[in-house]
């Protein structure tokens, strides 16, 4: 391995030792970059790499909040600002059991280069807390949420930072942290949150963007690679949250069938193709589990998640697309894929696959939607609810889909060239790493040691 990487990886393994999602997102991008680390050694000069792989700053607060029985719980609130070189950070909240330091610094270093690849002037973040938001009570979502808020409001701002959802964070959640915002800050600042509702300056398609991304940049990707279509492709999703769902729309609406859905209890095949009004009844509506599904639809099989290997992965399909969380498909999960046939496979989530597994579906010669590629269609329409908030203009769906899709299309183009550039072939992950790396290292080497 190229010297510079090699002690750039080091580094950051003893310097991050217990942040294993870290490590794991650093390694990923940074092995994929070796030939083009070898054409500028220059880089090492300016320290490039040291200064792409360490944070600008993280913050950590108390999130005291009171639950309906009066109790006071204590949470842990995060807000890792990692880079504001091409625009102000920028990146999701999460509000999950598992949230730690690693997790949100993974997060907020992909971020970085999917939000590069956009084309769009943001930076990198990421944020949430160890609130688990299960079984909570709407009024306890509420406090939690204001008491988040009274803290983070220090640290965002339109042009500083502009937090969003992920996991258990949806239109409800960023309407608390909105109202609070508001409420402290004595003004409607409407760019500083995205994932908006509509009636008080969200943009329409932010919801549906992440799958409907997913399913543009997965149509690029068949195209390129012998003309094919998602027209009658069996497809299974992980997932039944906001990617997953919007994802089985729109690749219902090119004609594919949809046949497996989960969540984190376990999975639901229906052969007859997932009724989509369903889940989004149970999920969007009454906040329930997918196991209820068979309520609704006798026919339809549960699979209970056992280990660490989801059962849809033991499902047959033409497409796999783990919508979920990180590292959700495992090296078993994506033999078990490759064995029965599946020919692509698109990352919805964050990292989800593990890194044995990207491995062994290139080496089969699986098409490979990396995530920080394929889910930039959710961050994208966010940098588009930006520019309507500050032009206080709304644009029609129609209008927020298209630009997507041009978008994501460019996206799609950019990991082709460079994974071609670089002869490469179709390995798309190291395409999109390398091209957002272009655009970053661009920036840093015009801003001087900042
Ligand atoms: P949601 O909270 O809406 O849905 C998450 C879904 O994943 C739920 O069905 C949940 O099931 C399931 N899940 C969560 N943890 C696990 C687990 N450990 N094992 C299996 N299933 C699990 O989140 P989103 O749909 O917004 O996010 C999903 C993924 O997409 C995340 O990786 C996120 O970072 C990524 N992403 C989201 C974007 C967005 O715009 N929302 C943008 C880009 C990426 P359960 O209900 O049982 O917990």
């Amino acid at each position: 391995m190229n010297e510079y990487l090699k002690k750039v990886l080091e580094e950051t393994n003893t310097k991050n030792s217990n942040e294993l999602e870290f490590l794991q997102a650093v390694e990923e991008v940074l092995t994929s970059l070796e030939p083009v680390i070898d054409n500028h050694p220059e880089f090492e000069k300016i320290a490039l790499l040291e200064r792409l792989v360490e944070p600008e700053r993280i913050i950590t607060f108390r999130v005291p909040w009171q639950n309906d029985n009066g109790d006071v719980i204590v949470n842990r609130g995060f807000r890792v600002q990692f880079s504001s070189l091409i625009g102000p950070y920028k990146g999701g909240l999460r509000f999950d059991k598992t949230v730690n330091q690693s997790i949100m610094k993974f997060l907020a270093f992909e971020q970085i280069f999917k939000n590069a690849l956009t084309g769009l002037p943001i930076g990198g973040a990421k944020g949430g807390s160890d609130f688990d938001p299960k079984g909570k009570s709407d009024n306890e979502i509420m406090r939690f949420c204001q008491s988040f808020m009274t803290e983070l409001q220090r640290h965002i701002g339109q042009d500083i930072d502009v937090p969003a959802g992920d996991i258990g964070v949806g239109e409800r959640e960023i309407g608390y942290l909105f109202g609070q915002y508001k409420r402290i800050k004595d003004i409607y600042e409407g760019g500083v949150l995205t994932g908006k509702g509509l009636s008080y300056g969200g943009s329409l398609a932010r919801k549906e963007a992440t799958g409907y991304g997913l399913i543009y940049f997965m149509r690029e990707m068949l195209k390129a690679n012998g003309n094919q279509t998602l027209a009658g492709k069996t497809v299974t999703i992980s997932g039944s949250g906001n990617v997953a769902i919007y994802a089985c729309e729109k690749a219902y609406e090119y004609g594919a069938k949809v046949v497996a859905m989960s969540d984190s209890q376990g999975c639901i095949y229906d052969k007859n193709g997932i009724n989509l009004d369903t889940i989004k009844q149970i999920k969007e509506v009454e906040r329930g589990r997918i196991k209820e599904y068979q309520d609704y639809h006798k026919d339809a099989e549960y699979f209970e998640r056992q280990n660490d290997d989801s059962p849809i992965w033991n499902i047959k399909t033409d497409i796999a697309l783990p919508c979920a969380t990180q590292n959700e498909l495992t090296l078993n999960s994506a033999k078990k894929l490759v064995a029965n046939g599946v020919i692509a496979v698109g990352e919805g989530a964050n990292m989800p696959t593990v890194k044995e597994g990207i491995e062994y579906f290139l080496q089969n010669n699986i098409l490979f939607a990396p995530g920080k590629a394929a889910n930039a269609g959710g961050v994208a329409t966010s940098a588009i609810e930006m520019s309507q908030n500050s032009m206080r203009y709304y644009m029609t769906f129609k209008e927020v889909d298209k630009k997507l899709d041009t978008i994501m299309v460019n996206i799609f183009n950019s990991c082709k060239n460079y994974a071609e550039k670089y002869k490469l072939g179709n390995n798309y992950v190291a395409g999109a790493n390398i091209a957002a790396f272009y655009k970053l290292a661009e920036a840093i080497k015009a801003q001087g040691f900042v």
